[in-house]
């Protein structure tokens, strides 16, 4: 079984360097998706979230500079990491990127490992749930290596998609997430699956969870989804 890995689209449009950045994202143990120009990209992030995008400058149609702004204006993408390749020299362009809200940028041509190093540090400082392989929510911890979970100390068994579900919510609590957003990132979007089908693994996931003498810490929202929650920990 294997953990969740953080999801990096990749969006350039010279083959030799999206061969290049894939297969060393891919070692380094991160997934990676390919857009080749704009359009791609948004229709690929709208697809999917991912959860870091390195973004090329210089693309077809519509400018790197274009995209890192559309995906800062939309509230459903505002805080995801966005790292922009640059070409050597353009200071300019630099300066640009970072003030239409990239993250970082690396300069071309760049380093595999100058460009994995870049990625972790982004990764680490926008998402602190990737740098850690335990996770831990009020009296529940999860050790992701070894895949084991335990409540109040005790061991729980998870089968896998309970397992990926308290995950994603672990690393987001106290947030309300809908079915469809629950489906989006912990099935994937490319599956079709009801909706309803996450209110059968949170059941089954409650039931694994809730040891006797331990709180329901998942909250149902009626008509809206589901939280991991401590009563009072709300997000507002
Ligand atoms: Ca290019």
């Amino acid at each position: 079984m294997n953990s969740i890995e953080p999801n990096i689209l990749i969006v350039e449009d010279e083959p030799p360097l999206v061969e290049l950045i894939s297969y060393n994202l891919e070692k380094a143990g991160f997934q990676s998706r390919i857009a080749r120009d704009g359009e791609e990209a948004m229709l690929a992030i709208e697809e999917q979230q991912p959860d870091l995008v390195l973004l090329d400058w210089m693309l077809p149609y519509v400018s790197g500079i274009e995209i890192c702004r559309r995906i800062r204006r939309n509230p459903d993408t505002r805080d995801l990491p966005i790292i922009i390749l640059t070409a050597r020299g353009e200071e300019d362009d630099r300066i640009r990127g970072l003030d239409a809200g990239a993250d970082d940028y690396v300069v071309k041509p760049f380093s595999p490992s100058e460009l994995i190093a870049r990625v972790r540090t982004v990764l680490r400082r926008t998402r602190p749930a990737f740098d850690k392989d335990l996770l831990t929510y009020a009296d529940i911890s999860m050790d992701l290596s070894s895949h084991r979970v335990t409540r109040a100390d005790a061991a729980v068994e998870l089968g896998p998609t309970e397992f990926r579900l308290l995950r994603f919510l672990m690393e987001h609590p106290a947030r309300v997430f809908s079915r469809e957003q629950l489906l989006d990132s912990v099935w994937g979007h490319d599956t079709y699956i009801e909706p309803r089908t996450v209110d059968v693994h949170i059941r089954r996931l409650r039931k694994a969870m809730n040891l006797p003498g331990t709180v329901d810490l998942i909250r149902t929202v009626r008509s809206s989804g589901y939280a991991l929650e401590v009563d009072g920990d709300a997000a507002v």
